[in-house]
């Protein structure tokens, strides 16, 4: 059953995307609208939003999710050439999806942070 947040949707199989690595927290996948030649997504698979509602349990967490973008940064070459990690919390952040996620960018040289 559809769950109203498309990476849910999409870690129970109801919307496909090819998933590019996982390990037991989090899953990766490309984003559909890639913002540099490499940009993949990390995400846990429990729905949590916001930084701030992480439990100390939840934060064990991010140990999944770095190790992911070691794992990936590695799997896509771009280990090397350098990367950016980021994550947008709220409305000023533009953030779209209101499912914590990573984007790991790179594949090319990157614009400034604003
Ligand atoms: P946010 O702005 O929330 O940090 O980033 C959400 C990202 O999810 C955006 O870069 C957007 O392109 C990506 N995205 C939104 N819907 C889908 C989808 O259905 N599949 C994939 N693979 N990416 C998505
Ligand atoms: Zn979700």
């Amino acid at each position: 059953m559809s769950t109203k947040c498309i990476f849910c949707d999409i870690r129970d199989g109801i919307i496909e995307s090819e998933i590019i690595f996982e390990n037991d927290s989090c899953f990766v996948i490309n984003d559909i609208e890639p913002k540099a030649s490499i940009h993949m997504l990390v995400i846990p698979k429990k729905h949590v939003n916001l930084i701030t509602e992480f439990s100390n349990i939840d934060f064990d967490i991010f140990n999944d999710l770095f190790k992911a973008i070691s794992s990936c940064s590695k799997i896509s070459n771009i280990n090397s050439s350098g990367y950016r990690v980021s994550i947008n919390q709220g409305k000023n952040s533009g953030q779209m999806v209101d499912h914590l996620h990573l984007h790991l960018l790179g594949g090319n040289q990157l614009g400034e942070m604003v």
